[in-house]
C-alpha cells in the first residue's frame, strides 16, 4: 500500500443558489490579466445547460480524458507526440466561440453623454478587438435561455410561443452546477503535455502548470475532459485552477470556498492508496469505476492507516487535516458525495452531493424507493452527471439526504427526536 494526500472539495448542491459570488474572486485573483479575459477557473453553469466551453459534456465533440481499449487505456485526445505525427494538428481544441468572445462596455459614453431627451446607453464591445459586438454567447448563457432552447421555439421576447410550449415549463427543472479543475488522480492533462509542464504535486496532489516549461501545445486544453485548462493568448502558455495553494499553504482554504454564499463547499485531505490508481482506471465498465473510485480512499481514522500514512512520510500536519476532514465520510463513509463523469476515468476530486430538487410537503415519503422518482429532477439524468448511469448510488444518496432533514426537521420543529428515519438508511445519530 502506497499512501498518498490529496486536497478535495465536495459541493452540496442542494445549497447552490447561483449567486455566481465563487467565480468572482476567483477571476479578479487569478485570471484578471490580458490573455485570461475568456477564462474562469471556477464557473457555475445552469443545469440541464450546455455549458462552459458550449457542450464540454460531449466527448463526442470535445475528446478527452481516457478510453478502455482491449483492456489498455488510451488518451481520447491530445496524445503525446511521436515522430510522424503533425504536431501543429491538435483537431480537438475548443474555439473561442465554445467559451465566449469576452465583451465589455464604454462606461464612458454614459457619463460624458449630453443632456438629451432620452438615457443614453451602451453597446458591448469585444475585450480582444475593441470593436462593437453582438453578444452571441457567454458563460452561463443559459442560465435565462435553456427553457426556451429546449422547447426550440428561439423566441426571446416570448411573444410568439403556443400555449403547449408553456405548459412545457411545468415541468422544468434545473440546478445549478459549480465546476473547477478536478485535481484528478489520474490527470489526463499531464498525461497529455509534450513538454512535462503539468504535473501533479507529490505532497497534496493539487495539478499545476509549471509555465517555464509550458510551450503552448495546448494538448492539456483537448485532453482534459472536464475543459478545466485554457489557453492564455497573450504569453502563449496554458493556465488552469491551482486549487488556491498559496491560501493553502498559509493554512487557508480556497477563495471559491471562502467567498461561497451557501456555504456549499468543504475543503478537505483525502488519504489514498496509489497502488489501488491502476484497477481503478482500468475498471472493466464505465459504471464499475465509480465503486472502484471508491476503493482506493483510506479512512484516516483508523490507526493502522494511521500508523501505516505515518510510517511512510505522510507530514503531521496532512494528517491531522485529513483527520478533521469532513470530505471522507462525506464521499466514503456516508455515501452521500459523488464524483462529476466517473467514466472520463481521470478520477477526479471534486464530489458533488446530488440535489433533492424542490421537495415541499414531499420530504417524509421521498424515503420510499416509490416516490423517490417523483422528484422533479430526472433520477437518470443525476445518474448521467454523477455515475455513468447506475441510478442505485444517486438514490441512496438522495435518501439518505432526505431522511436527514426530515430527521431534522422533527428535532427542531416538533421537538422529538425520531431515530427510526435515520435507521431507515443506514445512518447512525452520530
Ligand atoms: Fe487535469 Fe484538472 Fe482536467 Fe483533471 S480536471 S484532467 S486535473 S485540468
Ligand atoms: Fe453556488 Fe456558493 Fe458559488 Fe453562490 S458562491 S454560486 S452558492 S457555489
Amino acid at each position: 500500500m502506497k499512501i498518498k494526500a490529496q486536497y478535495a472539495m465536495v459541493l452540496n448542491l442542494d445549497k447552490c443558489i447561483g449567486c455566481h459570488t465563487c467565480s468572482i474572486p476567483c477571476k479578479n485573483v487569478w485570471t484578471n490579466r490580458d490573455g485570461a479575459e475568456y477564462m474562469w477557473f471556477n464557473n457555475v453553469e445552469c443545469k440541464p445547460g450546455i455549458g462552459y466551453p458550449q457542450k464540454w459534456e460531449n466527448q463526442d465533440i470535445h475528446k478527452g480524458g481516457w478510453q478502455l481499449k482491449r483492456g489498455r487505456l488510451q488518451l481520447k485526445a491530445g496524445g503525446r507526440l511521436h515522430k510522424g505525427i503533425n504536431i501543429f494538428h491538435n483537431p480537438d481544441l475548443p474555439t473561442i466561440d465554445d467559451y465566449y468572445e469576452p465583451w465589455d462596455y464604454d462606461y464612458a459614453r454614459l457619463i460624458d453623454s449630453p443632456k438629451r431627451r432620452h438615457q443614453p446607453s451602451v453597446r458591448p464591445r469585444s475585450r480582444l478587438t475593441g470593436e462593437p459586438i453582438n453578444l452571441k454567447w457567454g458563460p452561463n448563457w443559459e442560465d435565462d435561455l435553456a427553457g426556451l432552447a429546449e422547447t426550440g421555439a428561439g423566441d426571446t421576447n416570448f411573444k410568439n410561443l403556443e400555449i403547449e410550449t408553456y405548459l412545457q415549463f411545468r415541468n422544468v427543472f434545473m440546478f445549478w452546477l459549480p465546476r473547477l479543475c478536478e485535481h484528478c488522480l489520474n490527470p489526463a492533462c499531464v498525461a497529455s503535455c509534450p513538454s512535462g509542464a503539468l504535473y501533479k504535486r507529490e505532497e497534496d496532489g493539487i495539478v499545476l502548470v509549471d509555465q517555464e516549461r509550458c510551450r503552448g501545445w495546448r494538448y492539456c486544453v483537448s485532453g482534459c475532459p472536464y475543459k478545466k485548462v485554457y489557453f492564455n493568448w497573450k504569453t502563449g502558455r496554458a493556465e488552469k485552477c491551482v486549487f488556491c495553494y498559496p491560501r493553502i499553504e498559509a493554512g487557508l482554504t480556497t477563495l471559491c470556498a471562502h467567498s461561497c454564499v451557501g456555504r456549499i463547499r468543504y475543503v478537505g485531505v483525502l488519504l489514498y492508496d496509489a497502488d489501488r490508481i491502476s484497477p481503478a482506471v482500468k475498471a472493466p465498465s464505465d459504471q464499475a469505476v465509480y465503486p472502484a473510485h471508491l476503493d482506493i480512499l483510506l479512512d484516516p481514522n483508523d490507526p493502522e492507516i494511521e500508523r501505516a500514512a505515518t510510517a511512510q512520510g505522510i507530514a503531521s500536519n496532512v494528517l491531522a487535516a485529513a483527520k478533521r476532514s469532513p470530505t471522507y465520510a462525506l464521499i466514503k463513509e456516508w455515501r452521500l458525495a459523488l464524483p462529476l463523469h466517473p467514466e472520463f476515468r481521470t478520477l477526479p476530486m471534486v464530489w458533488y452531493v446530488p440535489p433533492l430538487s424542490p421537495v415541499s410537503s414531499q420530504v417524509a415519503p421521498v424515503q420510499e424507493s416509490e416516490t423517490i422518482d417523483r422528484l422533479r429532477i430526472p433520477m437518470a439524468y443525476l445518474a448521467n452527471l454523477l455515475t455513468a448511469g447506475d441510478e442505485v448510488p444517486v438514490r441512496t444518496a438522495l435518501k439518505r439526504l432526505s431522511a436527514v432533514r426530515q430527521y431534522m426537521r422533527t428535532q427542531r420543529v416538533e421537538k422529538r427526536s425520531d431515530k427510526s428515519l435515520l435507521d431507515s438508511v443506514g445512518l447512525d445519530e452520530d
